[in-house]
């Protein structure tokens, strides 16, 4: 069944329902008040109710509507409408060239050098969560 979008007066919020195809239109009861709420033609989601510029998703998480999609934080700042830090996947990575490649391996083979050394002077070994956690 696929998944509509309504609008609840009362609560002055939004919510998602199951809906059934042939009654499309149908209201669908509020998960707050359990009053009938309409449903939002998908074009319109954005005209609803705002909270900070958002609609107010409910029942209430605490959580704000961006471009159709439940987010956490509103925009704030100089950001553009289309980049909100949580829907912007970050880009795809580049392959590596083949040079690359080699330098990241005689990289890690001189990390492993090093810890061995480490180890054989008994020092205590320090994981870098810093780099390359990535991924
Ligand atoms: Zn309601």
């Amino acid at each position: 069944m696929p998944l509509y979008e309504y609008y609840c007066k009362r609560c002055d919020g939004v919510f998602e329902a199951m809906g059934v195809i042939s009654a499309a239109s149908a209201p669908a009861p509020c998960p707050v008040c359990t009053r009938k709420a309409g449903r939002i033609p998908p074009t319109s989601f954005a005209a609803f109710t705002m909270r900070e510029g958002y609609p107010r998703a409910i029942p209430d998480r605490g959580t704000y509507w961006h471009l159709e999609k439940e987010v956490k934080q509103p925009l704030r700042g100089s950001f553009r409408p289309n980049e909100h830090p949580e829907l912007t996947r970050p880009e795809p990575r580049r392959r590596k060239s083949r040079g690359e490649v080699q330098i990241e391996r005689d990289k890690r083979q001189a990390a492993a050098k090093e810890q061995k050394k480490m180890l054989d002077s008994g020092m205590p070994i320090i994981h870098d969560r810093t780099g390359g956690a990535g991924g």
